[in-house]
């Protein structure tokens, strides 16, 4: 794995934590985007190499609200940037971790995703995160 590449906080109210955010690293997200498979309004911050993300729940039964719900707002992941998201998956697999899907998903950010149940890194939720190159034609 290459680096932390974000760490995602869940936050009940999007706006006054975007401002909140802005305010402690200040500059405000360089996007925000909704992910409705998900169900989340997500917003990133740079900081240095790395970025935070906010993320918002825009339905009760999204993963978020159910987060919320339990542990209250958060961090709620930790996000590793890597080359190839198949083998790395492939590579945790074999190492027993416990992966949340079998093929990677369209993330926010336009990245692959996959995520690696929390039960498997000490209670921690993380993300791989490989950036999809735009296909040259
Ligand atoms: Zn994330």
């Amino acid at each position: 794995m290459k680096q932390v590449e974000h760490i995602g906080i869940a936050v009940r109210n999007f706006s006054e934590a975007n401002k909140l955010y802005s305010k402690l690293l200040g500059a405000g997200p360089y996007k925000t985007e909704s992910v409705e498979s998900e169900g989340v309004n997500t917003s990133f911050f740079r900081v240095g190499g790395s970025k935070i993300e906010l993320l918002e729940a825009t339905s009760e039964d999204s993963a978020i609200a159910r987060f919320i719900e339990k542990k209250g707002e958060g961090i709620h992941h930790i996000a590793f940037e890597v080359d190839d998201i198949v083998a790395e998956m492939e590579r945790l697999k074999q190492e027993g971790f416990v992966l949340l899907s079998d093929a990677p998903k369209k993330g926010a950010d336009n990245k692959l995703v996959c995520f690696v149940h929390p039960k498997s890194a000490n209670g921690v939720l993380v993300e791989l995160t490989q950036e999809i190159k735009e296909v040259e034609e």
